[in-house]
């Protein structure tokens, strides 16, 4: 049996205090129907950017509670399917994104998506693409906003979770309250003008619980790599953090010491970026799951 939840079941802050829309036993898969990151407000060319609810940014739709998630469990979610709509909808402005401080106004465009391409202009169109922005569950103590990622997971807007990833989420509280939302129908690396090519959809992820992996940041893991993903205000830092946490992974679980774990991840591992125009910036540290596989490595 899979779970559903409607779009109307959704949060704007991943809270511990929230209530569980739907609790679903370990090993179940949910469906949930999501709006886009505007709340489907942006339709036709013609909708005024000005008369936008910015209160209504990034639902993620749940929460749903894991029975017996605990702190220091993981929630292993697998993405199984993407379902997305047949229009996308990308936006810019004033001090919005990386080029901002060049920009005034705000500027949006409506993407068709059909035949699994995505049109941005009558020149190009790019292969969808669909991917989750927004993936996580509460935090422990204070409440976090649906568009700020960090080590509950959220708006990490990496290009990585898509169909078949697997991402690793730590449990903060009991139940986990795990929401998603924030579908793209395609997103470059960095999310340059602070939106990716928005749209509403449908998600089904496959939900598993791990007890006491004790995780301090969410993973992505797909059929090539496996990555560590981190926030930070400041991007050097969330490039470190991702690459320590990803050497401490492999020290506890190898026998490499840091030298060569250090010159391991150089030679075959890659540092990316997922987005820089959050509030919080995120970086991730990958390494081809091959290579752990030379020394025995498994996660849990
Ligand atoms: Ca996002
Ligand atoms: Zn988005």
């Amino acid at each position: 049996m899979i779970h559903f939840l409607s779009k109307d079941d959704h949060i704007f802050k991943f809270s511990p205090e929230a209530s569980p829309a739907l609790t679903i036993n370990p090993g179940s898969s949910v469906r949930l129907e999501v709006m886009d990151c505007f709340s489907n407000q942006i339709q036709k060319p013609e909708d005024r950017m000005e008369e936008v609810d910015w209160d209504k940014i990034n639902p993620a739709t749940g929460p749903v509670y894991i029975s017996g998630a605990e702190k220091g469990d993981v929630l292993k979610v697998t993405v199984e399917e993407i379902k997305i709509s047949d229009q996308a909808v990308m936006l810019t402005g004033k001090d919005l994104g990386v080029l901002g401080h060049k920009l005034e106004g705000l500027h949006s465009k409506i993407l068709p998506v059909r035949d699994g391409k995505v049109f941005f202009d009558d020149r190009t169109a790019f292969n969808a693409d669909p991917m989750i922005g927004v993936i996580g569950v509460a935090p422990e103590g204070q409440e976090i906003n649906c568009g700020t990622p960090d080590v509950h997971g959220g708006n990490m807007d990496t290009t990585l979770i898509k169909e078949k990833a697997v991402v690793y989420l730590p449990v903060w509280v009991e139940g986990g309250l795990l929401a998603a939302g924030d579908l793209h129908a395609v997103m470059g690396d960095g999310e340059i003008c602070v939106s990716g090519a928005e749209v509403s959809g449908e998600v089904q992820l496959n939900v598993a619980l791990v007890k006491d992996l004790n995780l301090s940041t969410p993973l992505v893991e797909n059929e090539q790599v496996l990555a560590v993903i981190y926030s930070h205000e400041d991007l050097d830092e969330a490039v470190t953090r991702s690459v320590e946490i990803m050497e401490e992974l492999i020290g506890k679980r190898t026998e490499l010491s840091t030298a060569e774990t250090a010159m391991l991840l150089s030679a075959g591992g890659r540092v990316s970026i997922s987005q820089v125009v959050d509030p919080l910036k995120t970086a991730r540290c990958e390494i081809p799951r091959w290579v752990l596989n030379n020394y025995g490595f498994s996660l849990y």
